[in-house]
């Protein structure tokens, strides 16, 4: 019976506790493990009474390798399903590598005190992974995770080579608060704060913080929203694996409401990562403006709409250009009924359950470090579809993809 330990009991760590515990000829035996172990215990008591199931909870602190690694032999975990915060990725890929168990996460690696995300160090641990015999799978969310699968999934059944990527992260939902971040506020404020890359013929082209924007039309009449460039994560790995792309470009909605709030916020200093004193205390002020925020958590309840998030691809199909678009749907209450969840934290937890699906069950279980794009894309495009993320592939013509080709 495969046995699983789950760290993180945030937004996400609800949705993939609950979705695993629906799936039960895989999940075997679930441990959900976090900082503060209440939080556990009343996600534990929610899936008991929506599935029937019971699962074990524990206090850790995933700084801690040594604990880590403990708390894995205690559980005779198979796998580790990390979805705390991007700044525990190492410690947590440590005590697997300590205590023998593979590895899986939503985010890639970020240090606490550099507004920095990168893969190089969760790269670096390719040897140790491959000559201890464990496997790591990483980013195995929507995006970076789903975005990822649909780029390998077009590019095994649609093209012979992909020219330009444009991945289109969409949330048209409302939760009703004068601002909110939809995960983590410190994570959420640091990536949409850095400054934009977008990869342009074998090099990434930095450009200032939310300087490009266009307006997009979702499908199926979930509305047109304005949609800002900027740098994400699954670009770095995208680029490398898929060495035929000539531009990549990351593009997610905000609304004039969420800018003006953060362009003060910004402005009067309460984004800043690095400590200041008050009243003889040193303080963050990121951390403290998220400890004042609404919980992402919390959202849920009150939040209405849809997420639309997708790849427009373009490339050559025997000689032929081509173009694609695939996206997935989701809409905020439909999760919140299922599992308790806004479409954020839904649309990050269904991969993070699926990704480890195909760890337990062999085929993307590959000793060493791997990226989403690296595996066979099928099965997982599947378990979208099975498991409340279906998707839509529609093909484009060359007009309606040439509007996403912004120099
Ligand atoms: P939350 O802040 O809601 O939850 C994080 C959880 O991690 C909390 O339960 C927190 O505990 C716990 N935690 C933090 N530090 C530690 C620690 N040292 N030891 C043990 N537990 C710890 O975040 P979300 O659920 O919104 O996000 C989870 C992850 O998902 C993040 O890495 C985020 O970047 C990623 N994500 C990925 C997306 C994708 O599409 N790929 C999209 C959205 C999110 P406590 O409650 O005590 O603070």
């Amino acid at each position: 019976m495969n046995k699983v330990l789950i760290i993180g009991a945030g937004g996400v760590g609800n949705v993939v506790a609950h979705k695993c515990a629906m799936v039960p000829e895989v999940f075997g035996e679930i441990t959900l493990a976090s900082r503060t172990v209440s939080k556990c215990e009343a996600i534990a008591a929610d899936v008991k009474m929506r599935t029937g199931r019971e699962i074990a909870t524990a206090q850790v602190d995933a700084d801690n390798v040594a604990e880590t690694a403990e708390l894995i032999r205690r559980t005779g975990a198979r796998l580790l399903i990390n979805v705390a915060l991007p700044y525990q990725d190492l410690t947590l890929m440590e005590a697997c590598l300590e205590a023998g168990c593979d590895y899986l996460d939503t985010a890639n690696y970020e240090p606490k005190d550099v507004a920095k995300f990168e893969y190089s160090w969760q790269w670096n641990l390719q040897e140790r992974f491959l000559s201890a015999g464990r496997s790591a799978l990483l980013g195995s969310g929507f995006d970076p995770g789903v975005t990822n699968v649909f780029t390998a999934w077009a590019l095994k059944h649609h093209f012979d080579e992909i020219h330009t990527l444009d991945i289109i992260d969409v949330n048209g939902g409302n939760h009703g608060h004068a601002f909110a971040t939809n995960f983590n506020p410190e994570i959420n404020i640091r990536e949409v704060t850095a400054e934009c890359r977008h990869w342009e013929n074998g090099t990434f082209v930095e450009t200032s913080p939310m300087s490009l924007h266009q307006s997009f039309t979702c499908p199926e009449e979930v509305g047109t929203y304005e949609i800002y460039r900027m740098y994400h994560e699954e670009l770095e790995s995208l680029v490398k694996h898929i060495p035929t792309l000539r531009r990549a470009q990351f593009w997610m909605s905000f609304s004039p409401n969420y800018l003006k709030h953060l362009e003060v916020l910004q402005n009067v200093g309460m984004t800043r990562i690095d400590p200041v004193i008050y009243q003889g205390q040193e303080i963050i002020p990121l951390q403290f403006l998220k400890a004042v925020l609404p919980n992402p958590g919390d959202l849920g309840e009150r939040t209405k709409g849809r997420t639309c998030i997708g790849n427009v691809i373009t490339g050559v199909k025997d000689g032929q250009p081509k173009a694609v678009y695939i996206y997935n749907i989701c809409d905020h209450e439909k999760c919140f009924e299922e599992v308790g969840s806004q479409a954020i934290s839904y649309t990050t937890g269904v991969p993070a359950m699926i990704g480890a699906k195909q760890m337990l069950e062999g085929s993307w279980r590959k000793d060493g470090v791997w990226n989403m794009e690296q595996h066979d894309p099928d099965a997982f495009m599947a378990d979208l579809n099975a498991h409340g993320l279906p998707w839509t592939c529609v093909e484009l013509t060359p007009d309606q993809a040439a509007a996403f080709q912004v120099a």
